[in-house]
Parts: structure tokens; C-alpha cells; sequence
């Protein structure tokens, strides 16, 4: 009996033929499953006994199917070379854990392949086909609408840089004590001032920008002008690890505990340097090492190159800075929200403040933390799947042990009454007293900043 196709799956395979290019074609042919690029990859590295993360049985599983349409040896002989075509939803999925969660793109097995085979080419390939019928990871579906409506996967709108330089601009005059500071934006020509770096640094060779582009050696130039002690991690260039949060890794937070398990071979390269800063120039590549850096307890900051040039540059004038403009040193800090993005991006922002920060994508895993270690602060975003913001917000105060526990509510939705919550109604439905701050989504750093010193500040003069 024939058996039954999805429309999904029907949809992936009539698209199929309209995707295979000559590069893409070749590497779908041309694996002889040696096994050379097994070690290569991360995951294998960290899950040495499963078999599914090897880099050719990940790759088995797109070229089953197109070997069922697209080639002849397929048709004729399905059961000798492994065809088989897609039929459910179930098996859309499967391969959606495949091609998203088991793979960085990162290239590194490619490398070790002696037939040519190239993975993150009928990888992408794969992506592109289940995301034309809706199956990928939520965290994707935003980043891409972001960039394709944007232009950037943040979504910082143009005017919205700008304004930010503007705000910096402002900081550095009354910083400096000098109106005429400016921070030129496009223009040709500026003098710089530069002081190098005397600490120890190491730099990240990202996939894209080394591995995939070749730029190898611009960085390490740009480098060894803004730092004293430059040590090279090993392996490096093209034979790096990749930092484990590329291709969108850093968006599917259903994925966050494989990522992070994989990327324990770059956690010991890190700290194999001894460096204190590691380096790169890629923006994810920041993202991926912070939150492994973070997870490894690595005692090491992470940076864009472009803000290791732009801290070597110096004003005429240098005003020593009061330790009174941290005054979030020290403080313990829970960023609760379900967006990976949004997690990442607060606890940034409150670590550069010299903070203690944790961080829970749910509620639940937001109470086992205050249990296990009481913060002195939680930012909360009313949005969270299964058991809502507004509801661990009523637990808390409920609860005498942490009913002073001070909140600060940052949420799309966090001093609006919208359609989808009204958080006001809902205080005042249950009697409980407003949190300590409301802060919107897009987040305003300096006010979120001052909202969070503002609550701390009264919590601590109501304690006495
Ligand atoms: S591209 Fe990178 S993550 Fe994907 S299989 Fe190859 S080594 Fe592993
Ligand atoms: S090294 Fe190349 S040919 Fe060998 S298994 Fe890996 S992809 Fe296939």
C-alpha cells in the first residue's frame, strides 16, 4: 500500500529540486563514510557514545531523501545506498532536532573530509525546507523576521543607534568634563588616540569570518597594535572550534542544554591561555562565549574587537572614575525571562555593572533558583510559557520569605494595559502592591539601570 504523504512533507520535497545547486549536489554525493570528520565536531566531542551527532550520520539523514528523489541509485537500489523519502510530520521534526539542534554549521568537519564534503551547505539547505513549511524553532522565527524587517537580528532601528551614540556623546562630556567631545559618525579623516591593553588576550577565530572568509590575520594585526600580551588559543584559524552558539544556536533555547554540554572542548581551549580577555569579531560569537564562559566559570571577560580598539582609545583628559558610578557592584541579580536574546542581553548589562547575575527561562526554574540562592533583585517578564510572570509574581508575594524580594517587571506589555495582559487589573484584582519598577520592551539601558539602583535602594532603607 502506498503510504500516505503530509502536505508539509509534500510541500518539502517538491521544493527539494529547486535547491540543489552544483556545491550542494556534490557534497550530497560524494561522502564514502569514512568517518575522518567523526572527532571534528563539538557535539561528537561531547556525547562520544551517540552516534547521532556524527557529522555523516547527521548528513545520512537530508541525503536519504534527496538520494529517494533526486538520484538514480536512490530509485533503483533504495535499500543499498539508504533512500528514503518523508512522509510525516513526525519525521519533519526529527529532522528539524537534526539540522537545527545537532549542527553549528560550523565547518570544522569539512575540513577533515578528504572527498570535499561541505555539511553547512545541505544543512542550510535543510533549514530553508523546513522553514518554508513552518517547522523551526520559535527563537529562529523572530530573529529572521527582526533581520529581514530590520536589517539587523537585534532589531535596533537605525535612529536608534544613532540616538544611543548620541546618549554616549552626552555620558563622555560630563564624564570628561568637556562639551566639545563628540563621537563622529562617518566621518573621514578622525584622529585617534590609542593605549594598549596590558592584560593577557586570546582571540576567537569565528566560523564565518575565518573558517568560511579566510580572515585570519586582519584581527591579530588590529590586536597586536591594542594589546601588551597577545596569546593564541590552540587549535585556532581555520581549524578553531567554533564558539558553539552559530547558526541561530543562540536562539533555540529548547537546544541551550546540548549547546552548552558541547562546548565544553572550547571551554578547556579558553582556559588553556590563561587569557583573561578572549576576543572576537563576530557579534553571536560573543553571545556563545559569554554564556559558556558563564557556564564554566571561566575567569575571563569576552569582547568584539571592535570594543577592544574602541577602549584603547583615549581622550586628551582622563577623570578618574568614583567607584560610586557601580553602585550595582556586588549585587545579586535573577533575569527572568523566556527569550534566550533577552536573557543574554540583561545579564550583560547588569554583569558589566559588576553584578552577581543568574538567570531562569520560566518560572519554575525562576523559583528553584530564589530557593537555592536568594537574589537581591529579580527583572521579570510577564510573558513566560506555562506558568506566567504575573502568577510567580503573586506566588512571591504570597510568600513571607520573599515578599520583599524587590522586582523590577521588564515586558513588552510591562505599564500598558494590553489585550494580552493587564497586569494592572490584575494586582488590583488580587490586592497585591505595584513591583518595585515597570520597564518596556525595547529596553532603555540607563533607565532599567536606575529603576534597578532606585528599588534596591528602597528595599534596603525599608530592611533599616
Ligand atoms: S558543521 Fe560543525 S557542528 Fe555541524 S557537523 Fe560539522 S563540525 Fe559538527
Ligand atoms: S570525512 Fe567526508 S567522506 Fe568521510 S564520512 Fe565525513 S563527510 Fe563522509
Amino acid at each position: 500500500m502506498q503510504q500516505v504523504r503530509s502536505w508539509k512533507a509534500q510541500k518539502v520535497i517538491e521544493r527539494l529540486s529547486q535547491k540543489i545547486n552544483r556545491q550542494i549536489l556534490l557534497s550530497l554525493e560524494a561522502c564514502v563514510h569514512c568517518g575522518l570528520c567523526t572527532d571534528q565536531c563539538h557535539y561528537v566531542l561531547a556525547n562520544p557514545d551517540d552516534v547521532t551527532y556524527a557529522p555523516a550520520y547527521k548528513a545520512d539523514q537530508i541525503r536519504k531523501f534527496f538520494k529517494a528523489h533526486l538520484d538514480w541509485t536512490g530509485r533503483a537500489f533504495p535499500w543499498w545506498v539508504g533512500a528514503r523519502s518523508l512522509y510525516t510530520d513526525q519525521e519533519l521534526e526529527d529532522l528539524k532536532d537534526t539540522v537545527f539542534g545537532k549542527c553549528t554549521n560550523c565547518r570544522r568537519c569539512s575540513l577533515a573530509c578528504p572527498m570535499g564534503v561541505d555539511m553547512a551547505t545541505f544543512n542550510r539547505m535543510a533549514r530553508g525546507l523546513l522553514s518554508w513549511v513552518g517547522v523551526m524553532p520559535e527563537g529562529v522565527a523572530v530573529v529572521a523576521k527582526d533581520q529581514w524587517e530590520i536589517g539587523n537580528q537585534m532589531g535596533v532601528l537605525k535612529e536608534d543607534y544613532l540616538e544611543t551614540l548620541k546618549w554616549m556623546e552626552e555620558e563622555l562630556q560630563e564624564e570628561y568634563h568637556d562639551p566639545a567631545i563628540r563621537i563622529p559618525v562617518d566621518q573621514p579623516d578622525c584622529n585617534v588616540v590609542y593605549a594598549i591593553n596590558p592584560e593577557p588576550v586570546t582571540y576567537h577565530d569565528s566560523c564565518n569570518n575565518a573558517r568560511s572568509c579566510g580572515m585570519f590575520e586582519e584581527p591579530r594585526e588590529l590586536l597586536r597594535l591594542v594589546c601588551l600580551d597577545f596569546r593564541e588559543m590552540y587549535p585556532n584559524r581555520a581549524e578553531n572550534y567554533c564558539c558553539t552558539g552559530g547558526g541561530g544556536a543562540m536562539s533555540m533555547s529548547e537546544y541551550a542544554p546540548r549547546r552548552l554540554k558541547s562546548a565544553r572542548v572550547k571551554a578547556e581551549q579558553l582556559r588553556a591561555t590563561g587569557a583573561k580577555i578572549v576576543v572576537t569579531s563576530c557579534h553571536n560569537c560573543v553571545d556563545g562565549l559569554f554564556d559558556l564562559i558563564r557556564h564554566y566559570k571561566l575567569d575571563m571577560q569576552v569582547k568584539l574587537l571592535v570594543s577592544l580598539v574602541a577602549n584603547a582609545l583615549v581622550a586628551p583628559v582622563r577623570v578618574p572614575v568614583p567607584a560610586a558610578r557601580r553602585p550595582l557592584e556586588g549585587r545579586t541579580i535573577l533575569v527572568i525571562d523566556d527569550e534566550p536574546d533577552v536573557r543574554l542581553y540583561l545579564s550583560k548589562i547588569f554583569a558589566e555593572q559588576g553584578c552577581e547575575v543568574m538567570d531562569a527561562p520560566d518560572a519554575n526554574q525562576a523559583m528553584r533558583a530564589i530557593k537555592s540562592r536568594k537574589p537581591d533583585l529579580i527583572t521579570l517578564d510577564l510573558v513566560l510559557p506555562r506558568k506566567t510572570g504575573e502568577k510567580l509574581y503573586w506566588e512571591l508575594r504570597r510568600d513571607p520569605l520573599y515578599r520583599d524580594l524587590p522586582v523590577v517587571v521588564v515586558s513588552g506589555y510591562a505599564s500598558i494595559e494590553s489585550p494580552r495582559i493587564d497586569f494592572h487589573g490584575f494586582l488590583r484584582e488580587k490586592g497585591l502592591p505595584d513591583p518595585e519598577g515597570f520597564i518596556e520592551k525595547p529596553v532603555d539601558v540607563e533607565k532599567l539601570l536606575e529603576t534597578v539602583r532606585c528599588a534596591l535602594q528602597d528595599s534596603r532603607r525599608a530592611q533599616g
